[in-house]
Order: C-alpha cells, then sequence, then structure tokens
C-alpha cells in the first residue's frame, strides 16, 4: 500500500476513503457530465462531510504534496466536462458531494430581501432554489459552481459576485472566511479564479425577493436566424430592454433532425405573462411549435428545463467559448463558419449533437458586477454589451474524441479570427466553458492575472493547488514552472 494511504486509511471510515474495490467507486467516478471527465481512474476517493474532513485531508496530504509524491482533484457536481478538471488518474479525487447544508440568515428584511444564504460545497442549485422560494427569495445560481451565468445575470451579475463569503480551507490546513471584511484579497480572488486558492467548503451567497419567472424556449429553423440575431444586438444596445431578460440563442446538428434547428432560450424575471420584451424572441415564421416550452415557472423548474436534447449514450461532451462584441456581421459570420464546418462524413458520427450558443453578457450585467464589488474576470461595462459564443458538442464513441475536438478547435479558432479581423474579438474566456487548451486566467488580463499570482502565493506559498491540483485552470498558464 502507498505511503499516502497509509496515512490517510486511520484517519477516516472506510465508507469516507473508498478504494477502487468499493462497490460505490465505480458509480461515483462515472457520474460526471462528460466521459471525457470519467476516464480518470483515481487511486481513491475522499469524501468529506464537513469543513474539518477537508482540514484534516489537508494537513494530512502536506508533506506528500511538498514532496510532490501525490497529487489530488478536487470535484463538486462533476458538470464541468474539461477533461482532469475535477477528477485523476492515481492520485486523490476530493469528491465535496456530502459537504452540504442550505440555512437563510438575516432572511426577507426590507424590500430587497436583503439575506444571505450559507450553501455548503456539495449542495445543488436546484435544492437552493426551492429552500429560498419557500420564503419568497433567490439567489444569482446556475449549474455552475464557479463565476457563471445564471438567467438572473442580467440583472444581478455573475454567480460569483453575489457570494458575500467564501469558507475556504488553505493549504495549510487552516479554516478562513474571505469576504470584503476578512481577507478580501482572497475574496475577490475567488470570484473567478478557480480551483487555484483553496477547498471552498461554503458559499454564502446574497439572496433578494423573487417570486416565478416567465420562461422557456421556442424552436425555429434557421430561416429565421438572420432575423432573430438582428433583434439580439438591437435588444443588447438597449440596456433596459435587457434588464429583467435573459436570451441565449443556440443552433444545434442532430442527424435525425435532417440538419440544424435553433433555439431560443428566454426568461424575464418577474411574474408577467408574455411580456412585450420577449415576444419578438418568441415569435418567428419558422416555429416548431412542438418544441415551444414557454410558461411561468419557478427558478427551481427552470434550472431543471436544462439541456434536454442530450439522449442516454452521449456521454462524451466538449464545451469550448470565446467572447466578441455584440456585433451583427460577427455572429452571423459564427454561425455560417459553424454550420460550413460539419460535412459528410462527420455528420454521420454516431451520437453527435453539435451546438453553438451565444450567451450575451448586456451592460447591466457588467455593471452590476462593479456595484456588487467586482470579481477577477477583468471586465469592465464599457466593453459590453459583449457575446460569449460558446461551442458545445456531445457524441457517443472515445474514438470519435480527435475528431470531434479537432473539429471544434478548428471552428472557435475561425471564429476568433474573423471576429479578430473586424475588430470585434474579446479576449475573454469563461472558465467554466474553457477547454484544456484554453487558458482563462490569462483572458483576464496581466492586471488581474498578476494580482491572482500575488494572492497565491500569499495564501499557498507552496504553491498545493498549482502543483498538487493540476486539474482546472492554473495560475502559470504561460508563465513555466511555479
Ligand atoms: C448541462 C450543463 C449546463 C450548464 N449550464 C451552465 C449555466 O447555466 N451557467 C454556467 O455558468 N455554467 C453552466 N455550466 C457549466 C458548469 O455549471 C460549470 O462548469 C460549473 O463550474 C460546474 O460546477 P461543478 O460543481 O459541477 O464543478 P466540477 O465540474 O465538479 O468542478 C469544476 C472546477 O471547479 C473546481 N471546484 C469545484 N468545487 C470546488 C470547491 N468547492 N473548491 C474549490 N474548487 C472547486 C474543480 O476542481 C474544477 O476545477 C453547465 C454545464 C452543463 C454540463
Amino acid at each position: 500500500m502507498s505511503p499516502i494511504l497509509t496515512t490517510l486509511l486511520p484517519l477516516f471510515p472506510p465508507e469516507q476513503l473508498l478504494l477502487p474495490t468499493h462497490p460505490a467507486y465505480a458509480h461515483l467516478t462515472n457520474d460526471y457530465a462528460s466521459s471525457l471527465e470519467s476516464d480518470f481512474h483515481p487511486a481513491c476517493i475522499f469524501r468529506p462531510r464537513n469543513k474539518f474532513d477537508v482540514a484534516r485531508f489537508i494537513r494530512a496530504v502536506k508533506p506528500f504534496t511538498d514532496r510532490n509524491e501525490i497529487m489530488f482533484a478536487v470535484r463538486g457536481h462533476g458538470r464541468q466536462s474539461t477533461p482532469g478538471c475535477a477528477n485523476i488518474s492515481n492520485g486523490v479525487m476530493v469528491d465535496l458531494r456530502e459537504v452540504v447544508g442550505i440555512k437563510v440568515r438575516r432572511a426577507a428584511g426590507g424590500g430587497g430581501g436583503g439575506g444571505v444564504v450559507r450553501i455548503g460545497a456539495g449542495e445543488r442549485w436546484g435544492d437552493v432554489y426551492n429552500v429560498l422560494a419557500a420564503k419568497g427569495l433567490a439567489v444569482t445560481g446556475s449549474l455552475s459552481e464557479d463565476c457563471g451565468i445564471s438567467i438572473l445575470s442580467s440583472r444581478e451579475g455573475f454567480v460569483c459576485d453575489n457570494v458575500l463569503n467564501f469558507q475556504v480551507v488553505l493549504a495549510s490546513g487552516e479554516i478562513v472566511n474571505a469576504n470584503a471584511n476578512e481577507n478580501p484579497d482572497l475574496w475577490m480572488a475567488l470570484r473567478g479564479g478557480g480551483n487555484n486558492f483553496g477547498i471552498v467548503t461554503r458559499y454564502d451567497m446574497r439572496t433578494f425577493r423573487q417570486g416565478p419567472i416567465f420562461g422557456g424556449s421556442v424552436s425555429y429553423h434557421h430561416c429565421d436566424l438572420d432575423e432573430q440575431l438582428d433583434l439580439l444586438v438591437k435588444a443588447l444596445r438597449n440596456g433596459h430592454a435587457t434588464i429583467d431578460t435573459h436570451i441565449r440563442m443556440t443552433m444545434t446538428y442532430q442527424k435525425k433532425w435532417g440538419g440544424y434547428l435553433c433555439t431560443n432560450q428566454v426568461y424575464y424575471t418577474q411574474a408577467v405573462p408574455g411580456p412585450l420584451v420577449l415576444r419578438q424572441f418568441t415569435t418567428m415564421k419558422c416555429e416548431v411549435t412542438s418544441r415551444r416550452t414557454m410558461s411561468m415557472m419557478t427558478m427551481w423548474e427552470a434550472a431543471r428545463m436544462r439541456n434536454s436534447d442530450v439522449e442516454e449514450g452521449q456521454t462524451r461532451c466538449a464545451y469550448m467559448n470565446t467572447t466578441v462584441k455584440s456585433d451583427f456581421e460577427t455572429l452571423r459570420t459564427a454561425w455560417r463558419v459553424f454550420r460550413g464546418a460539419l460535412r459528410g462524413e462527420e455528420e454521420d458520427t454516431e451520437g453527435l449533437l453539435y451546438s453553438l450558443t451565444f450567451l450575451p453578457y448586456p451592460r447591466s450585467m457588467l455593471e452590476k458586477s462593479q456595484k456588487l464589488g467586482g470579481n477577477s474576470l477583468g471586465l469592465h461595462p464599457t466593453s459590453g454589451p459583449l457575446v460569449s459564443v460558446v461551442l458545445a458538442t456531445h457524441w457517443r464513441n472515445v474514438e470519435d474524441d480527435e475528431m470531434v475536438l479537432g473539429l471544434m478547435k478548428e471552428v472557435l479558432g475561425r471564429i476568433e479570427d474573423e471576429a479578430a479581423r473586424r475588430g470585434t474579438g474579446e479576449r475573454f474566456k469563461l472558465m467554466n466553458y474553457s477547454f484544456d487548451f484554453q487558458d482563462p486566467v490569462a483572458s483576464y488580463g496581466l492586471q488581474s492575472q498578476l494580482r491572482l499570482l500575488e494572492v497565491s502565493r500569499k495564501y499557498d506559498p507552496s504553491g498545493m493547488f498549482q502543483r498538487a491540483v493540476p486539474g482546472g485552470f492554473k495560475l502559470r498558464g504561460s508563465w513555466g514552472r511555479w
């Protein structure tokens, strides 16, 4: 038995430290959104139940990580598809799904709600939404653990902007809070800086009053797309039209559809059925009416509606993204590049679901980020409105990995080249949707990157989370050795 296991086994019961022979091991390593992640085979899985377990683990592995004798991965719910970001071969996978608890504090004061909800790192957004909805409250969340986009983001900023306090276990094993008063540099770094500073065991998030919302999706043939893109760009220019709306446009190829289908996922964050501002994105000539899902819904129902076109067996999945200015010609060119790249044999790839999404960052969202104290992303309201261009592909067989990933990279590269040529490219990459060849931290800009490195050196002087946690997006990027 390896020295690290000899050290860890006496510290935790067998149901918290699972070896490959344990009956639950296979399920836990297969339960990722993408099987690109479950291709990894950890030497053991550690399942902490609280912050003290995490701290004990970190203290126990520290001497080994200092000598480069062991590596580990930190896993939330395994929804990010980047290979190895939350799993590892031959190391320890730290699975946080049992670090749970949802506690609403200082709830329901005054007009805005003005409360805080404490969320264990292993909780799921749906459960958080349900607990809060019972009190007429909500939080800006998505499926995302980190700095993500919510359907409330036009009004409430990025998900990470809404974290008032991170409870973190540092590389020393110390448990600290990071908020506006305590360790504010760490607080800012964690707003977008990924798994580079410690293991977050609890997120304390800002709550506000929120009732049901109106939303859903409408699908249509691409004969309507140019008009829809034009409307999207115009809506983004008019800040008032977007503060309560969330609009994302996805173009998807599936062989069984006989080609491409466009889908607008649209939400209005007030209890108004069919608001005028959304009508132009839900009324089109070439609609596929059988796919319409517009209705009043709770936040929980909205979160559950996601990704319904993915079928069993389409387990291999990859996301890549770039950012462009909200410009009609740039978006139209991206769609043409995307559509033109899939040809012949590739169209027959088993289980292929090939999609391009335009996910807007309205100026109101970037302004709200600033009002809520800012983050590490290096985005400024004056650079908006922006559009995140996200490629997401699902397929069935490992033999097709190289072809599919090659195709996606080529499409992304060509979209970036076209945007650069037009002067509408932006360097920013959203970490949640980045693939392993991308460097989201560098995309935040030099100033932010240097600040993150400084914070890392202060809170993790031995570089544990740079060297011993190789998955995810590291700070050093192109900076060479730690
Ligand atoms: C179907 C689908 C829909 C999605 N929709 C959205 C969306 O609407 N908005 C959006 O923003 N994103 C979305 N995403 C992306 C996804 O939500 C994010 O990538 C998110 O980070 C995943 O969270 P997770 O807990 O599953 O993280 P994991 O996949 O488990 O881990 C992701 C990274 O975060 C690190 N990490 C996780 N937990 C911790 C912790 N407690 N402490 C330190 N590091 C940690 C891991 O080490 C890893 O590097 C979607 C993904 C899928 C598959």
